[in-house]
């Protein structure tokens, strides 16, 4: 395989390769772009063709063709091998050609099938119904062309006699997602594997029948699978629309449709409209708006997410107005927050589809889309239009509701903004929202960060997840303590000792001042304001309210009820003995090894012993 990549290497010039892609300016004796990597105004990404290699000064990413066209991509290196060999005319030996050649052949039938339906479509059965259907639907012939519309004509098998009659093996076509096989046809033979016996012909019939055809391809513009509308006039019991189920061509949850013809003025224009459905896709980009992308058939994944990033971070969302619309469009800000994208939704009163729009008038499409809001602008509107601002019930909900998405936002700065924002029109106090976020963020299960540097001190993996742990449960037991007096008392009196190593300030506090506070929360913020210790009053606040509220599922606000917090107590303590012990035990491995490489027999021998004995305890308190 080297000498393949060094072939291709040799026969692509990567100032040829990265030009398909980027406006390449000379500058000196090498060329300079504006990164499609990452934001900028002006140009920091260089390519040096001397040394056939490219580098950004901005965000610090760099290599060569290969590595360049798996990040724009979204490709695996074997894929990104596949694309440039097959650029540079070089054939892959090493790639498992048996593969190759059957991939080709299921991409071949796909190509050929796209060709059927679409002379069925200007020629054949469809031209008088659908493509006057289209017609009237407001598509030009330009338009239906470009997007390679077509027709899946009545009757069982006309796709498949006619892939047949061009060489075409059944179950070759049958991989394609054409085909279905007919009920208990493969159970005909049950020792089939090694015999020559195959399932008749007769057995399969066509998947998509009397159907208006939309080809989605991969980026590249190959043909993977279909989108088939049900025929005007057809037969209307069934399904809207039937996709090709998921085979080897076609994965739904990394589909975009119309991501070919739309991909370069995704990065030109850095920003990207995604609609619901097929039509939308076609009417915006007839209606002049090119970077136009949908969903087809599925909510927005995290895969079609990153693959829209290697384009741009900018997204402005246009899903229908309905109900499942509008849950999909939360449901997809909150995956674009985490991703760290910048989404913007675009709202049309009337309740109509980008399709209707754009047919009707392109120049309301483009005013809607210039109108867009911010994402989390628009949770705050929705929410504060759904809800009573002026009830306490109303408040409850309109925070648990916006606190939800605010959970997602990745950006800790945007976070806090937003925080301040909801705080203001609520007329709520910022603290209490901060806390509920708290909440949400364990719920969502984010990662938690915050302190993950000033913890990662020793940048020793292992030890920062168990100092992590312990952090936790040091959270947990002062909550804990703050919301049960009974607690609190036992700590002070039984526990002291368990926790003496415990490095957590506002724990020895409790701990250390509990009898003279009376084990009394207010008393506790008052000394600890007159102490000057403001971190670790805002700290007791948060952790008291986390251990008494948490977000339910229908993100309200709802009190925690604690059984038995004196046996929740012994087992928070139990927890914390072994963490410091695992911890301990970690400093022995590392100081272990350092004596046997110094072959310092008798620290060998006392470290030896010493780790069993802490195994011991820790396997005795885990019983
Ligand atoms: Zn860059």
């Amino acid at each position: 395989m080297g000498s393949e990549i060094e072939d291709i290497k040799g026969k692509l010039n990567i100032v040829d390769v990265l030009g398909e892609y980027l406006r390449l300016d000379k500058a000196g004796s090498n060329w300079r772009a504006l990164c499609p990597f990452h934001n900028e105004k002006s140009p920091s990404f260089m390519v040096n063709e001397e040394r056939q290699m490219w580098k950004c000064f901005g965000c610090g990413k760099g290599g060569d063709i290969f590595s360049f066209v798996m990040e724009i991509e979204g490709l695996e290196f074997r894929e990104a091998l596949k694309t440039l060999a097959e650029k540079a005319g070089v054939k892959l030996q090493g790639y498992s050609p048996q593969k190759t050649k059957e991939k080709n052949r299921i991409g071949e039938i796909l190509e050929l099938a796209t060709k059927f339906y679409e002379v069925q479509l200007w020629k054949g059965e469809g031209k008088e119904k659908i493509l006057s259907y289209l017609r009237e639907r407001g598509l030009k012939d330009e338009t239906i062309k470009e997007f390679r519309l077509g027709y899946a004509p009545r009757g069982w098998r006309n796709a498949l006699s006619f892939l047949l009659k061009r060489g075409y093996k059944a179950d070759e076509i049958m991989r394609t997602g054409l085909l279905v096989q007919k009920a208990g046809a493969q159970i005909q033979n049950p020792k089939s594997q090694n015999t020559q016996y195959k399932i008749p012909d007769t057995n399969y019939y066509d998947r998509f029948r009397d159907r208006i055809m939309f080809p989605i391809a991969d980026y590249s513009g190959r043909v993977v699978g279909y989108s088939a509308r049900v025929a005007p006039g057809g037969d209307e019991s069934q399904a809207k629309y039937v996709n090709t189920p998921e085979t080897e061509m076609y994965h739904k949850s990394k589909i975009l449709y119309g991501i070919d013809k739309a991909r370069m003025e995704i990065k030109k224009r850095d920003w990207v409209l995604l609609v619901e459905g097929n039509m939308d896709v076609i009417a915006a980009s007839q209606a002049g708006i090119k970077n136009v992308i949908a969903v087809s058939g599925t909510a927005l994944t995290e895969e079609q997410i990153n693959i829209i990033k290697r384009y741009t971070k900018n997204i402005k969302m246009f899903f229908d107005m309905d109900s499942a619309g509008q849950l999909a469009t939360r449901k997809s800000i909150k995956l674009c927050f985490a991703a760290e994208m910048n989404v913007k939704i675009v709202e049309l009163s009337a309740g109509k589809d980008a399709a209707d729009i754009a047919r009707e008038d392109p120049r309301k499409l483009l005013q809607a889309i210039r109108d867009s809001k911010g994402a989390m602008e628009y949770v705050l509107l929705k929410a504060f239009s759904r809800f009573d601002k002026s009830e306490a019930e109303g408040k409850k909900k309109i925070a648990a509701d916006v606190l939800d998405m605010i959970a997602s936002v990745e950006n800790e700065v945007e976070k806090s903004y937003w925080i301040k924002k909801l705080s203001q029109d609520l007329e709520i106090n910022e603290t209490a929202l901060t806390d509920a976020l708290k909440k949400a963020n364990l719920r969502n299960r984010t990662r938690r960060n915050e302190s993950a540097e000033e913890i990662a001190g020793s940048s020793d993996g292992k030890n920062y997840a168990n100092r992590k742990k312990i952090e936790i449960l040091a959270d947990e037991i002062i909550g804990l303590m703050l919301s049960f007096q009974s607690v609190w008392k036992r700590v002070v009196e039984k526990e002291a000792a368990a926790l003496a190593f415990s490095k957590d300030s506002l724990l020895n506090v409790l701990v250390k001042d509990g009898q003279s506070l009376d084990f009394d929360f207010e008393k506790l913020e008052d000394f600890l304001r007159k102490e000057g210790k403001e971190e670790d009053k805002t700290r007791a606040e948060k952790l008291y309210f986390e251990k008494k509220y948490r977000l339910d599922l229908n993100n309200s606000l709802e009190e925690v009820f604690v059984e038995n917090p004196l046996l929740e107590l012994e087992q928070i303590v139990k927890g914390i003995e072994i963490e410091m012990k695992r911890e301990k035990l970690l400093k022995i491995t590392t100081d272990l090894k350092m004596a046997e490489e110094k072959k310092d027999l008798k620290a060998v021998g006392f470290l030896r012993s010493e780790f069993k004995k802490i195994s011991d305890e820790i396997f005795n308190l885990g019983q």
